[in-house]
């Protein structure tokens, strides 16, 4: 079996707009860096455990009527292991995959041509699927529904609808805005799931797996230590290791421990929550100019000099899970622990304060 995606295949793929089937968003160095550790089985895909038992299941039952799977819509914040499911599905499930991105999508031509290009069985992944546009969109519903395209020939009068069979596939769609999915898109997936945060065991493990794979020498506590400021995410405890190893291999003998990681993470400027910079100027932001919220979204980047979406999608999933952030309808404000961790007094510390 042979996955479209994976490294060696990666490489013969232009990186042209032309050809949508990429990975995209991902610097050449982070995409081969990711391939090389990214797990390809349930064994070594860790944690998400309700969700691998689910799809095991699922997996097995399509075998047992072969069939193909029913579409499947993985949502959640980046870096915890979508794309890297589909291809753990399409492993055990025996088939090939195919790899693109809504944005790579943008003409009729991108998706009718990656659709007639899926061979029987076929596991098609759609990257950042909410942002796919309404053309596109149409052309995708008769295509999961009923395994066929419409197509028309011809200008004005002549014009002539085509219905073009496709082989039975996989739509495995993933999104980090579940809630931008039209809701005719969204019903057409038999199985929506959503990817949790990890724990700090879970991480733990990833960085042990990946430290054994880029041979890294790593004890337990300074796997640990990595993975209690890795903000619940494979992606970011992945780089970390990384990071933390140059500065083990250069300042001592390569070995990261408890201490070494935590120096080396305190260099890097990512402090015991995981927050970084860009974190703490966002939420200081908060609390020194707006007297800790509510504050637009807008307003926010325009001061950090931070884009909306990134903002939406790598900082705020989880500063709000943490309980650092809250978002209302007036905009996003800070909480009584935020104040705490960034060392400023409470609002009512400050009120107390000033009664006495
Ligand atoms: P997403 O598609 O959700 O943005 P990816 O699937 O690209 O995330 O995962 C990011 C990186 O994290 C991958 O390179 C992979 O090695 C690692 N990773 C993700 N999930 C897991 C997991 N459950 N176990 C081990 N490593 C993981």
């Amino acid at each position: 079996m042979s996955i479209i995606a994976d490294d060696s295949d990666f490489e013969k793929i232009p990186k042209d707009k032309k050809n949508p089937i990429i990975k995209p968003d991902a610097v050449e160095f982070d995409r081969n860096f990711e391939n090389c550790i990214r797990p390809k089985t349930f064994d070594t895909y860790i944690g998400q455990t309700a969700l691998k038992e689910t799809l095991k299941i699922t997996i097995k039952a399509a075998k047992k009527r072969e069939k193909p799977l029913d579409h499947l819509l993985f949502y959640g914040p980046p870096g915890l292991g979508k794309t890297t499911l589909a291809g753990v599905i399409a492993q055990e499930t025996g088939v090939d995959i195919k790899i693109t991105s809504a944005p790579a999508l943008e003409r009729p031509r991108d998706i009718i041509g990656i659709l007639m290009s899926l061979q029987g069985g076929e596991i098609l992944f759609i990257d950042e699927i909410h942002r796919l546009n309404k053309v596109a969109e149409e052309i995708l519903y008769p295509a999961m529904e009923d395994f066929y395209l419409d197509m028309t020939t011809g200008k004005s009068q002549t014009v002539k609808t085509l219905r073009v069979p496709l082989p039975k596939f996989t739509l495995i769609g993933a999104t980090t805005k579940a809630g931008e999915l039209s809701g005719p898109l969204r019903d057409r997936f038999g199985i929506i799931h959503r990817l949790e945060f990890y724990t700090v065991d879970e991480l733990a493990q990833v960085i042990k797996r990946t430290a054994g794979i880029l041979d890294i020498e790593i004890d337990e506590e300074g796997a640990k230590a990595i993975a209690s400021r890795s903000r619940g995410t494979p992606r970011i405890a992945n780089r970390l290791v990384k990071r933390v190893s140059d500065y083990a291999l250069v300042k001592y003998d390569g070995k990261i421990t408890r201490d070494i990681a935590n120096k080396s993470l305190d260099i890097l400027k990512i402090d015991e929550y995981g927050l970084d910079t860009t974190d703490r100027s966002l939420l200081r932001l908060i609390i020194e100019k707006y007297d800790g919220g509510p504050v637009g979204i807008e307003t926010i980047a325009a001061a950090i000099g931070e884009d909306v979406r990134t903002i939406e999608d790598v900082c705020e999933p989880f500063l709000l899970q943490a309980g650092l952030l809250q978002r209302t309808p007036r905009g996003r404000k800070v909480s009584p622990a935020t104040y705490r961790h960034l060392g400023y007094k409470t609002k009512q510390q400050t009120t107390q304060q000033s009664l006495f």
